[in-house]
């Protein structure tokens, strides 16, 4: 892992597996789990999680419930997860650095760290962000330098006012996304 790479656009064929690996600050893991990429538009590229997939993080790990997709942008600092209904949560957005896509041993990798504060639009309506306490915690505990927590608090607040006001994709983009057939497995 750590191939650094340069910030230029992988070329991703649509179906091949995506590894989504979050970490957090200290370079630990956090949740990784697999996808099969759909295709790019303005918002970034996107990865089909299919029911089924494993999430995994260290000491807990899940079985993907409902369909997913994550829209993962080029230039900003956030991963998006929208889940099919009826999962409670409807859009999921992490707050982490600017995603970095590389290969490592040969599969689409796109690596980021997760920092702590999230938007979440549930599916009775409610839209809030989440997790500020970790936040403030791991300011401490991770000693996040000052322009991290700064750039982090604005893209969670940017985040927060294009959920509230149903910008896409978080209108209709993301769940045409999530209801496009997919290609299918890729092959071995
Ligand atoms: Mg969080």
């Amino acid at each position: 892992m750590n191939e650094q790479q340069p910030r230029e656009p992988l070329t991703l064929v649509e179906g091949e597996p995506v590894a989504i690996r979050f970490s957090k600050w200290d370079g630990s893991p956090h949740w990784t789990y697999d996808g099969s990429y759909l295709g790019r538009d303005e918002h970034g590229d996107w990865v089909a999680v299919p029911v089924g997939a494993p999430l995994t993080r260290p000491g807990r790990s899940f079985d993907n419930e409902h369909h997913s997709v994550v829209c993962v942008p080029r230039q900003s600092g956030h991963v998006l997860t929208t889940n099919a209904d009826p999962h409670k949560v409807r859009h999921y957005v992490d707050i982490t650095t600017v995603p970095l896509w590389s290969r490592v041993d040969g599969v689409a990798t796109v690596s980021m760290v997760d920092l702590d504060l999230d938007v979440v639009e549930r599916r009775n309506g409610r839209i809030y962000v989440d997790d500020e306490d970790e936040f403030a915690d791991h300011q401490v505990e991770f000693a996040y330098p000052p322009e991290l927590v700064t750039s982090a608090e604005a893209e969670a607040r940017r985040m927060l006012v294009l959920v509230e006001t149903q910008a896409e994709p978080f209108a209709t983009v993301a769940e045409a996304w999530l209801h496009r057939p997919t290609a299918g497995p890729a092959a071995p």
